[in-house]
């Protein structure tokens, strides 16, 4: 195939190949994995994105999860700019931020305080420490494929785009933090059970994603986080339940509302990012108020940060949380519905074994016919079919996540001409994913 003009988005990438490593700012906008020029985007309107040459795509990825409302949601954008007209950052405390805190608590019952922070790795990062000073022990345990932000402690068999560069672990990660980490299968109570049993008064914390959806979506067995928690309180370690993905997106008090709530457990702590932040660097971190009230400046255990709690991020996040009412979750549930049902149609009328999986309104697709439990199973998909279904896609105006290890989103904005899009153009993209041969 020829090329008969270099694209805007080829010209961009080469200046950003000379200044930036990759020519990306997070690696997870690679087109690593699918082979490629990524595309720049220029703007954004409900479910739809315009790249840097002009041409129009279904948005798919809605920055990673964040967009919940979509692209330039007005009661958003309108928040934002009047937050603006009064000024960017104060370094006091701000009316706003007690609002967010408030609705936050008010959302999510074993919230009792939140503290506010500006990325979903420092809120994990945090609760890390945070476990860590109130237990006085070391360890912590995570699961393979689950993926908590690039906190060194944490960055050991994790998901997204550690998952998509097939990296084992990432150099720079001492041995010392590392080995603090006790990582084990996913899914895997018995696992858990053997490892308290054996190290239960060293670990202060298991940290799990509440439904992991940084290795694709893989639910949480019947009973897993349940059990999870019983181990955690038997042995005196709190229970870290990570909804940087899942928090006011998998349900309106995330996905605690569909297993916790359901089946009267809490975690100690949770994390937050992504949907509270409207779009904006805002997360969070809360849980018990004893063990929050462990924070400076009423407790020893240090976190701070120059920009948390920033007015307009504040107000972005609020405003996303207000308008996201019981009818957006409705909304969500029946467009993860509606596009599940239209890929396995295509899927399956070209013979392609595939398994769309859900967490919520949380879904991703996965090129095998057995269920994907964990990481390895995940692993062991048939990803060599995802490049060629992607770039079919892309080039008939449809933006997925590109990589075969990550979550789909909708919005509020998906409407039946997003889906009748996606519907014309998926038969082709199925039939590219049929004649995909495998050459790992
Ligand atoms: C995205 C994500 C993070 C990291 O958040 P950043 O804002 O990218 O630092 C942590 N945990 C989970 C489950 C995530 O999906």
């Amino acid at each position: 195939m020829t090329t008969a003009t270099v694209t805007r988005s080829q010209e961009l990438f080469d200046r950003a190949r000379a200044v930036v490593p990759g020519g990306v700012n997070s690696p997870v906008r690679a087109f690593g994995a699918v082979g490629g020029t990524p595309t720049f985007m220029s703007s954004g309107d409900g479910a739809w994105l315009t790249d840097a040459d002009g041409r129009r795509y279904l948005d798919l990825v809605c920055s990673w999860g964040p967009l919940i409302l979509g692209h330039r949601h007005p009661a958003v954008t309108e928040a934002v700019l009047a937050a603006v007209r009064q000024g960017t950052s104060f370094g006091t405390p701000t009316e706003g931020e007690v609002t967010l805190a408030e609705e936050i608590t008010r959302r999510v019952a074993p919230v009792e305080m939140v503290r506010l922070v500006s990325s979903g790795t420092e809120a994990t990062m945090s609760a890390i420490r945070l476990a860590r000073g109130f237990t006085g022990r070391r360890k912590i345990v995570k699961f393979a494929g689950c993926y908590h932000g690039h906190v060194d402690a944490l960055l050991v068999q994790a998901g997204s785009g550690i998952a998509t560069l097939a990296l084992p672990d990432s150099p720079g990660v001492t041995g010392a933090t590392a080995e603090d980490t006790i990582v084990l299968p996913y899914n895997d109570l018995a696992a858990v059970a053997a490892t308290f049993a054996a190290a239960g008064d060293e670990i202060a914390a298991v940290i799990t994603e509440a439904a992991p959806g940084n290795m694709g979506v893989v639910p949480p067995a019947p009973g897993f986080n349940a059990g999870v928690r019983e181990l955690c309180t038997r042995h005196g370690a709190l229970l870290i339940s990570d909804e940087v993905m899942t928090g006011f997106r998998a349900a309106a008090a995330g996905h605690w509302e569909l297993d916790g709530a359901v089946e009267g457990w809490q975690p100690d702590l949770l994390t937050f990012g992504k949907v509270m932040g409207g779009g904006f660097p805002a997360a969070a971190f809360g849980g018990r108020a004893d063990v929050m009230a462990r924070l400076a400046p009423d407790g020893p255990v240090y976190q701070a940060g120059t920009l948390s709690g920033n007015p307009v991020a504040t107000a972005a996040g609020l405003a996303t949380l207000q308008a996201c009412t019981p009818q957006v979750y409705a909304h969500l549930n029946r467009t993860a519905d509606a596009v599940g049902n239209l890929v396995t149609a295509a899927l399956t009328a070209h013979g392609v074994a595939h398994r769309v999986q859900r967490a919520g309104t949380l879904f991703s697709v996965f090129f095998t016919d057995a269920p994907v439990t964990d990481y390895a199973a995940a692993r062991a998909t048939e990803t060599f079919r995802y490049p060629p279904f992607f770039h079919t896609l892309l080039d008939r105006g449809v933006y997925l996540p590109p990589s075969p290890f990550e979550s789909w989103f909708v919005s509020a904005a998906h409407d039946d001409k997003a889906l009748d899009l996606l519907a014309s153009a998926l038969p082709a993209a199925a039939r590219a994913a049929a004649a995909a041969g495998d050459h790992s």
